[in-house]
């Protein structure tokens, strides 16, 4: 069972942006940037191009929604999208405020507390 799947299932706690039948929305606890948020399939596949195209798509379809509303709460000059996966092998889309490049890069690190992280996912949530 992946580290997601236990946070899907509420056996380790995360900071929810959202979630449906399908899907499950929470805050990257190390963020390059605040706002940035993670969107998993509930269905534990490792790489993004083997989910099944229906799911594929949901998955970008929900991310869409997400990222409207993470810009609507985070000032930023957009939301970037970027699928890794080399650390946890269950897909993930990450959705990240972007001010420049190296937001996308994975080098620059921001710490936020958990107030903070509370604040900034309840705001996203709201905003959807
Ligand atoms: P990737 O697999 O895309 O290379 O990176 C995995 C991402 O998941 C990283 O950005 C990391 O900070 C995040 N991550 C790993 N474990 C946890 C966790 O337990 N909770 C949360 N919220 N994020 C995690």
């Amino acid at each position: 069972m992946s580290i997601f799947t236990k946070i899907i299932n509420g056996e380790i706690p995360s900071y929810k942006v959202a979630e449906n039948d399908k899907f499950y929305a929470f805050l990257d606890i190390n963020p390059n940037a605040k706002g940035h948020t993670l969107v998993v399939p509930k269905k534990e596949v490792n790489k993004l191009f083997d989910l099944d195209v229906e799911t594929y798509n949901e998955l970008m379809s929900f991310s869409r929604k997400i990222a409207i509303a993470i810009e609507k709460v985070i000032p930023c000059k957009r939301i970037g999208m970027s699928v890794i996966g080399l650390e946890v092998p269950h897909v993930h889309v990450h959705l990240i405020p972007l001010q420049a490049m190296e937001d996308i890069q994975f080098v620059k690190k921001v710490k936020l507390n958990s107030e903070e992280f509370e604040t900034i996912s309840k705001a996203i949530s709201s905003n959807l």
